[in-house]
């Protein structure tokens, strides 16, 4: 049976699992990590490199290389967290065709979930490798706080990627999978999950008998790793214009530089109270005298700088157990998900808060992934024995007269579900109305993330508020979201299913999914060609340090001149091949090139 892997595609670092004879496994990749640098990059001659590679080129081609895309993921032009973003960032971020977010690099403009995308297919190819089967199925995770076009534009990375998406699970959920599997747990657990670009905190139950029950769920999808490394690299920057009056974001090279100091500092500061950050040559061009950045941070010091944004998590930890009417003392246990749970102050401010040590049985950074991968395998194999009741993190509701927003389905209402409302005609001899699907949680709409419209017309006409539309939300167990409106006098009904956007059209979708295709075949047949080449050189390399010594046991035996010629002719057409770039060429010398070493090898040693 086909494989279903299980992918947590994280802003700072992704991982991928899947279960094997019942045990859930990461895989590594071929550098033997376990997680993987959510990074990309497109090189001076158009390679396109993810992961590691990409992070180790990152200072010297800052403004080709794409970190941290999921902040971006689902997101209009228009909203502040892009803004922000553009900003701070040391690659291009532009408005695409249909307003949303584009990220230029060398000359071609790629969407955000076209950049997502390529990490996914990186994580196909690790688990590809490792199983030695292709991969075409997979669960995805997002922040629990994800709206639906984030949700949706995730999907569409997937699907670019090559992968069927069969379900998208909350991060956080996935974790407390993964604590549970197995285990005769009955047990209510917060998930605190604090990662490279998010902040989650879900509350749930879990059952022995294997029912995970989310009660409630709250968020930033922007507040994370990324932020913390921000006041760092703020604080660099202040200091250094202080000093010599120079604005150091101005250089990418520069600021590229200045985020990684502030993120090795960060996580170094998680195990020693002081650290040197040290970038010299960091603004040379154009001057009489270099300059170098040199500066001591305490660790006393990025809490100072980030005191707010722990508490800003802790402040939605409280809200989240508000609305689980729950006391701390009815949290059995705290895990601690995401990079950003290693730092102290995180640490120790979730101990204070929730009044008990954290759990120290889960992995922060592969248990989504061990999470992702068990809900993946209970859905292929139809095993029943676990159930997954998840929430909707947002209120779901629609635009009412004077613009206001109204609630129709309540943030943390366990899906599947479906509610009903009767609204009225707002204005005399009305004959149609817009229905306009909303989420969010504020009171004006023009606040809320709009997720579809349509128009229910022929209704009767009558004074103002004596028509009676009923509309109904439903979400299935998928997600997915459908409303209706009927007209109660005449049963005049009109209905939608709201696909959410990730601003991408179908037609885009299916060109980049050719693209990706395609760039993954370029890039199979250049690792090949790579592999090939680098036996052959090997290989060459023995028989051309051999060839003095047979040459002189020829030149005082009776073994074979020929063979002598023929290993220089080869040699030579495996140069060419390589010149040529020609894999298939290369593979059919590697077994000459192997049997005349063989030979030189044993000859030799015959000699001697
Ligand atoms: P994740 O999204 O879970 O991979 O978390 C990544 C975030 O965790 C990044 O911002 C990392 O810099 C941060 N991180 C990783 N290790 C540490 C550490 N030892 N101390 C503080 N932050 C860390």
């Amino acid at each position: 049976m086909e494989k279903v892997i299980g992918i947590d595609l994280g802003t700072t670092n992704s991982c991928v699992a899947i279960v094997e004879n019942g045990t859930p496994t990461v895989i590594s990749n071929r550098g033997g990590y376990k997680t993987t640098p959510s990074m990309i990059a497109v090189t001076e001659a158009g390679k396109r490199l993810v992961g590691h590679i990409a992070k180790r080129q990152a200072i010297t081609n800052a403004e080709n290389t794409v970190s941290a895309a999921k902040r971006l993921i689902g997101r209009k032009w228009t909203s502040p967290q892009v803004k922000n973003t553009v900003a701070t960032s040391s690659y291009r971020i532009v408005e695409g065709p249909h307003q949303d977010v584009r990220i230029a690099l060398r000359e071609k403009d790629y969407s955000v979930p076209e950049i997502s995308a390529m990490v996914l297919q990186e994580m196909k190819v690790i688990a590809e490798d490792y199983l030695g089967q292709p991969v075409t199925k997979a669960v995805i995770t997002v922040p629990a706080y994800f709206n639906d076009n984030q949700r949706q534009a995730t999907k569409d990375a997937g699907e670019i990627a090559g992968l069927e998406v069969i379900r998208i699970i909350n991060e956080p959920t996935a974790a407390a999978l993964s604590y549970g599997f197995g285990r005769p747990v009955e047990k209510t657990v917060a998930v605190y999950d604090f990662g490279g670009g998010t902040f989650d905190i879900s509350i749930l139950e879990i059952a022995p008998n294997g029912v995970f029950k989310v009660i409630a769920t709250a968020g930033d999808t922007f507040l994370g790793g990324e932020d913390v490394d921000a006041r760092v690299v703020d604080w660099l920057v202040q200091g250094f214009k202080a000093e010599h009056d120079i604005d150091l974001r101005q250089d990418r090279m520069a600021l590229q530089r200045l985020k990684d100091a502030a993120e090795k500092a960060k996580c170094e500061l998680s195990g020693t109270v002081e650290t040197e950050i040290n970038l010299p040559f960091i603004i040379s061009s154009g001057r009489s005298e270099a300059l170098h950045l040199q500066r001591a941070l305490s660790r006393a010091t990025l809490e100072e700088l980030t005191l707010d944004l722990v508490e800003r998590t802790i402040d939605i930890c409280r809200q989240t157990l508000e609305d689980a009417r729950l006391a701390k003392d009815e949290i059995e246990e705290v895990l601690l998900v995401g990079g950003m749970t290693r730092m102290p102050k995180v640490q120790e401010s979730v101990q204070g808060f929730f009044e008990r040590e954290p759990s120290k049985g889960v992995h922060p950074d592969e248990v989504v992934a061990l999470g992702a991968a068990i809900q993946a395998s209970a859905l292929v194999d139809e095993k029943h024995d676990m159930i997954l009741l998840d929430v909707t993190p947002h209120a779901l509701g629609i635009m009412t007269f004077g613009s206001y927003f109204e609630e129709l389905i309540p943030q943390n209402t366990t899906v599947p579900t479906n509610r009903q409302k009767i609204f009225t005609t707002s204005r005399d001899n009305q004959t149609a109305v817009k229905i306009l699907v909303m989420q969010g949680e504020h009171e004006k709409a023009e606040d809320t993330d709009v997720l579809g419209e349509f128009i229910l017309t022929g209704l009767r006409r009558a004074a103002k508020g004596q028509v009676e539309i009923e509309v109904t939300f439903e979400i299935n167990a998928d997600g997915i979201v459908s409303v209706r409106a009927k007209d109660l006098e005449t049963a005049l009904e009109q209905s939608i299913q709201v696909t959410a956007t990730s601003g991408l059209t179908r037609d885009e979708i299916k060109q980049m999914m050719d693209n990706a295709k395609d760039d993954l075949v370029d890039r199979r047949v250049s690792e090949e060609f790579e592999g090939f080449r680098q036996e052959a050189q090997k290989l060459s390399a023995d028989i051309e340090r051999l060839l003095p010594q047979v040459e002189q046991i020829v030149a005082s035996s009776d073994f074979g001149r020929d063979a002598i010629d023929k290993a220089r002719s080869m040699l030579a057409k495996t140069q060419q091949a390589v010149e040529r770039k020609d894999a298939a060429a290369l593979k059919e010398q590697l077994e000459a090139l192997a049997r005349t070493q063989r030979m030189f090898k044993g000859v030799v040693a015959k000699t001697h």
